[in-house]
């Protein structure tokens, strides 16, 4: 479940609740796909681990960003240790889809039969947890609510798959069907790993937040005619949602008193149409000698 956009409001009871359901089915799949002898079932078992890990960090970042303020020591707060956590939970669903792959590829050429009728009984449970997660989400306002909702939907659909190969396992005993689904599922899982990663690493590189665009944000600043320009401009992203900007604003050459102000207010209000909570402005008159005026960062 992609809950690694939670929010501080989302309440940590029903967070707690799905954890608990999905950390439940993941062990139901896991002793339920080594039962059957099925690596299908395994290769969903891996994607609900990572389901469950995400919710399982999410309830531990929320509640170390409750207790834990911002230090002398964590000037920031804590928000970064989202970062971490997605970091770990993407190494360990990179780490089960290799393993399943190790199991599954050989299996297509030397099919090992797996107990298509418990499948069906495991598929059918799947379609059933997920189906009702889907139900009780569904009317979520929220965009994280919408987001976990369609991954639900997305869930049962992976299960409606492995229950539709374990059907024709079933009545054809075509035994290869159950690594083709498991190698599907692997490939699917770490192809949406990759994008994650693409994204953490984003983060880490520091790179602006992809939502906005510096160039409008830098000619918005500048729009006011008391700012003359602007540079050692950063902007960067703590954990994809608090974003961060530093900012030197030169006034035009015959400021006041007023037009400072003036100038002030005009970028607050400017970035606070961006959403950014975090800003530190240095302003300087036109005849200040700023060394940041001629670096490249
Ligand atoms: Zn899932
Ligand atoms: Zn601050
Ligand atoms: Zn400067």
């Amino acid at each position: 479940m992609s809950t690694d956009h939670h929010h501080e409001h989302s309440s940590s009871a029903s967070l707690k609740r799905a954890f608990i359901l999905n950390l439940s089915f993941t062990i139901i799949e896991l002793v339920g796909g080594l039962m059957t002898n099925s690596v299908a079932i395994l290769s969903d078992a891996v994607h609900d681990l990572g389901d469950s890990l995400s919710l399982g960090f999410a309830l531990w970042t929320d509640r170390v960003a409750r207790v834990k303020r911002a230090d002398d020591q964590s000037t920031y707060g804590y928000r970064r240790l989202t970062l971490l956590s997605s970091l770990i939970n993407a190494l360990v669903l990179v780490a089960g889809s290799t393993l399943i792959l190790t199991e599954a590829l050989p299996r297509l050429w030397n099919p090992d039969p797996p107990a298509a009728l418990g499948m069906i009984g495991l598929s059918v449970l799947g379609i059933l947890v997920n189906g009702i997660a889907v139900l009780t989400t569904r009317r979520g306002k929220t965009l994280n609510e919408k987001v976990v909702s369609w991954h639900l939907l997305e869930d049962a659909l992976g299960w409606a798959v492995v229950l539709v190969g374990s059907i024709v396992l079933y009545f054809t005993g075509w035994a290869w069907i159950d690594p083709l689904l498991a190698v599907g599922i692997s490939v699917f899982i770490l192809f949406n790993i990759v994008r994650r990663i693409k994204e953490i690493v984003s983060l880490f590189l520091q790179q602006a937040p992809r939502s906005i665009d510096v160039n409008v944000l830098r000619t918005a600043i500048e729009s006011h005619p008391a700012i003359d320009s602007t540079h050692h401009l950063h902007l960067w992203s703590l954990d994809g949602e608090h974003h961060i900007l530093t900012v030197h604003a030169v006034l035009a050459a015959d400021s006041d008193d007023r037009l400072y102000r003036e100038a002030k207010c005009h970028i607050r209000d400017t970035t606070r149409k961006f959403e950014l909570n975090h800003v530190t402005v240095e302003l300087e008159y036109a005849n200040e000698n700023c060394d940041l005026r001629q670096t490249n960062h």
